[in-house]
C-alpha cells in the first residue's frame, strides 16, 4: 500500500525513479552522532573494527569543518532529517547546530562528571544551547552509571525532561581507564529506580550484554536503546544475531537507529544499509527502527509521513 502510494507520488511529481535519491527515501532519525572522537586520531586513520585482528576500512576526516560538511551531505543522501548530536568539545556541537538548526538535537558529551561541569551545563541549558544530555561516556573513564557523581546529572535531565544517551556496554574505545565491567546494563537499575521519569537510551543496546539488557527493558518500560556502532564495527552476523534477539523478545518498538559516525561519516551509509538489508526485519519494523520509535521517544510532533499514511486510511 505504502509502495503504491509512493510510486504514484513519484509519477505525480514527475520524478525519475532513481533509487538513491533522497526524496524517495522515507525519513530517518539518527540517534547517535558525534562532532568527532573523544580522543585524537591522525587524519586518514581507518575506521574502528572489532574483534581484533581485523581491518577497518575508510579514512578518518578529522578537520571539524570537513567532517561537518561530509556528515550533512550524507544525511541529505539518506534523508536523515534529524540527528542526536554530541561532542566532547561543546563549542563544536553549538557550531553544528547553528549551521543546521533543524537537523540536530544538540547535546553535551560527558566524560568527567565533576561539579564544575555540572554548573557549566546548567548555564548551557538555561541559554537554550542543548536539548539532550549525553552521550554520557563516563565508562571511558571507568565510572559506572550508578556512581554517585552522576546522580545530579540524572536529576537535572529528569527535571528538564531531556532525552539522555549513555554508553553502558561491554565494548568501547581503547582508552587506559575504560572498564568493560562498568558497562553492565544491570548497573542502570539504581538510576532508573531513583529517576523513574528519566528518558534514557543505551548505546548499542548494551552489546553484548543481551540478557541483562532485555531484562532491564522488560522491567523498565521507559528504557530505550540504539543500534549504532554495532551496525558496522562488529561482524554483520554478530550484529544480526544480537538485533534478532531483541526483535524476538518483542522489543522492536524500543530500538532506535544510530550511526555513531565519529570521524568516519561514510559509516552513516553502512549503518543505514545494515538495517535495510536485515532479512529478518519487516518493512514496518525497519520504519520503527529508523524513525517511528525515535519520534515517540523524542516526543516529536506527528510527522508528515504519519499524516500521509493516516490520509490513506481515511
Ligand atoms: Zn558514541
Amino acid at each position: 500500500m505504502k509502495k503504491i502510494y509512493f510510486i504514484s507520488f513519484v509519477i505525480m511529481m514527475g520524478l525519475s525513479p532513481d533509487p538513491t535519491s533522497a526524496q524517495q527515501r522515507p525519513p530517518i532519525i539518527d540517534m547517535h552522532m558525534h562532532t568527532g572522537l573523544p580522543h585524537e586520531v591522525p587524519p586518514g586513520t581507518p575506521a574502528l573494527c572489532r574483534p581484533e585482528p581485523c581491518n577497518g576500512d575508510g579514512q578518518a576526516t578529522v578537520d571539524p569543518e570537513a567532517l561537518r560538511q561530509k556528515t550533512l551531505e550524507i544525511m541529505d543522501r539518506y534523508n536523515i532529517v534529524k540527528g542526536f548530536l554530541s561532542g566532547v568539545d561543546w563549542s563544536d556541537v553549538r557550531t553544528w547546530k547553528e549551521e543546521a538548526p533543524e537537523r540536530f538535537i544538540a547535546s553535551p558529551f560527558i566524560v568527567k562528571p565533576d561539579k564544575k561541569t555540572l554548573a557549566n551545563l546548567e548555564t548551557e541549558y538555561n541559554m537554550g544551547h542543548f536539548h539532550g544530555l549525553g552521550e554520557i561516556g563516563t565508562q571511558l573513564a571507568g565510572i559506572p552509571p550508578n556512581d554517585p557523581s552522576l546522580e545530579p546529572y540524572f536529576k537535572l535531565a529528569e527535571d528538564l525532561d531531556l532525552p539522555v544517551l549513555i554508553h553502558t556496554l561491554g565494548i568501547g574505545p581503547y582508552m587506559p581507564h575504560f572498564r568493560t565491567s562498568a558497562g553492565d546494563p544491570l548497573l542502570l537499575e539504581d538510576v532508573l529506580i531513583q529517576h523513574p521519569k528519566l528518558r534514557l537510551f543505551v548505546e548499542n543496546a548494551g552489546f553484548p550484554y543481551q540478557e541483562e539488557m532485555i531484562a532491564m527493558m522488560y522491567q523498565y518500560p521507559q528504557l530505550y536503546v540504539d543500534v549504532s556502532t554495532i551496525t558496522w564495527v562488529i561482524p554483520r552476523s554478530a550484529f544480526y544475531d544480537y538485533l534478532k534477539a531483541f526483535m524476538r523478545a518483542g522489543l522492536g518498538k524500543r530500538v532506535m537507529f544510530g550511526s555513531d559516525q565519529m570521524v568516519w561519516p561514510e559509516k552513516i551509509g553502512a549503518a543505514v544499509e545494515a538495517i535495510e538489508q536485515a532479512p529478518f526485519l519487516s518493512e514496518d519494523q525497519k520504519r520503527d527502527i529508523f524513525y517511528n520509535n525515535a519520534v515517540r521517544f523524542l516526543k516529536l510532533e506527528s510527522s508528515k509521513e504519519t499524516t500521509a499514511m493516516d490520509k490513506m486510511k481515511e
